[in-house]
């Protein structure tokens, strides 16, 4: 059996160096470099151990009826047509990815085309989990680094090579690793592209909120295809947005054409989650259904969820402006351009390997650094190593 590890963590625990940074983890830290507990969290923690009604009992296949209910209504919006048509079916999951293996499963079972595309790069576990569920795996380009920006003409080709009718990978924004996502307009065009071809969006949601600091904004491109009245999937992961991440809870939706579809795509998902798992954990879920149920514990989210966003939109303005300050050659624009909690730095293998070996900084060797892992005190270390690097 093979030992799940995190290289870059790995190495990062065993450097004895007291100036050492990890910029591997994908997880948010605070100013002082902590995991972050929610204020608005712990309460609705309170709140349920305090229910003495409530009990462990084994919750149904598809997880917390409420929880579902509250989790589409996040991503889709209050008003979304396709809720209030019955035509989304949602399931609780184990997180994002627990989320992306359940739908991926159900469509290599049920759904007429097999191949998936996925954006080039992609967060490493994509690849993995859809192929595992049996479908085949094809890249679509997304990233340009000559621009460190989108190469939207060649997703534009290579979406309009697709055979009809194939399922697409799309991050519904901060995309990962990086931090690149098409315009509102540009999203529009891929909207219409792939409508014409009869290709299947599969959203991969994992930064709600925390990309923009809105909810709302950061759900923009789902919500402009579900309001075409056609058909998608979307992963919804609450690790990173309300810093669940052990709790792992996550909601897959079907948003089908007809409410009769959406019952029976639910059928067909209780056949998928009953093998591997029975049934989802009932804790996190019961959290997240108590806050997005409440006024007053949403708002307060919504404001904590803005300040993560705010300190590490603050981290890229902070790294862009100290390497302008040094005058290191190059275009660096791109920090404060990308969104999300990484940056795509542009650094090769080599660079990278050099800042780690003289000034302790690690990160993965593609050159993506979390900006969640930074802060006021570590910024001039890493601004000096990026100079050193490429000068
Ligand atoms: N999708 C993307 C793009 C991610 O970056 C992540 C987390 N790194 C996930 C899905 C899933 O994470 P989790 O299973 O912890 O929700």
């Amino acid at each position: 059996m093979i030992a799940p590890t995190v290289p870059v963590t790995v190495a990062y625990n065993k450097d004895p160096s007291p100036i050492k940074l990890n910029l591997g983890v994908g997880a948010y830290r605070t100013e002082e470099g902590k995991p972050l507990v929610l204020n608005v969290v712990r309460r609705a923690e309170q709140m349920l151990v305090n229910d003495q009604s409530r009990v462990k009992e084994y919750l149904p296949i598809i997880g917390l009826a409420e929880f579902n209910k509250l989790s589409a209504k996040l991503i889709f919006g209050a008003d979304s047509p396709a809720i209030q048509e019955n035509r989304v079916t949602t399931v609780q999951c184990l997180s994002g990815t627990g989320s992306l293996r359940v739908g991926s499963e159900f469509l290599a079972r049920h759904y007429h085309e097999r191949t998936i595309y996925i954006p080039l790069p992609t967060w490493g576990n994509h690849p993995k989990i859809f192929s595992i569920a049996g479908l085949s795996v094809k890249t679509y380009r997304y990233y340009d680094p000559a621009s460190r920006g989108l190469d939207f003409r060649g997703l534009l080709e290579d979406l309009g090579a697709a055979p009809s009718g194939a399922i697409v990978l799309l991050h519904a924004c901060a995309h990962n690793p990086t931090g690149v996502d098409p315009t509102l307009e540009q999203w529009e065009q891929i909207r219409q592209l792939m409508r014409s071809k009869g290709l299947l969006p599969f959203f991969d949601s994992a930064y709600q909120g925390f990309a923009s600091g809105s909810l709302d904004v950061d759900a923009q491109a789902v919500r402009i295809f579900v309001a075409d009245g056609g058909e998608c999937l979307a992963a919804q992961s609450y690790a990173k947005n309300m810093g669940l991440y052990g709790e792992r809870v996550g909601a897959l939706s079907v948003v089908c054409k007809t409410a009769d579809v959406a019952s029976r795509v639910e059928s067909q998902l209780k056949l998928v989650i009953r093998p591997m798992y029975s049934n989802p954990p009932i804790h996190g879920a019961s959290i997240v259904a108590t806050i997005l149920k409440d006024r007053d514990l949403y708002n307060e989210w919504t404001v904590e969820l803005k300040a993560m966003a705010d300190r590490i939109k603050n981290m890229r303005q902070q790294l862009f402006d100290a390497l302008q300050a040094r005058g290191t050659p190059g275009d660096w624009s791109h920090i404060i351009k990308q969104i999300g909690m990484f940056t795509f730095t542009g650094l090769n293998t080599e660079h990278v390997a050099f800042m780690t070996k003289e000034y302790h900084i690690y990160m993965t060797s593609d050159g993506r650094i979390s900006m969640a892992g930074l802060s006021s005190q570590t910024v001039p270390h890493l601004a000096g190593a990026i100079h050193a690097a490429v000068t």
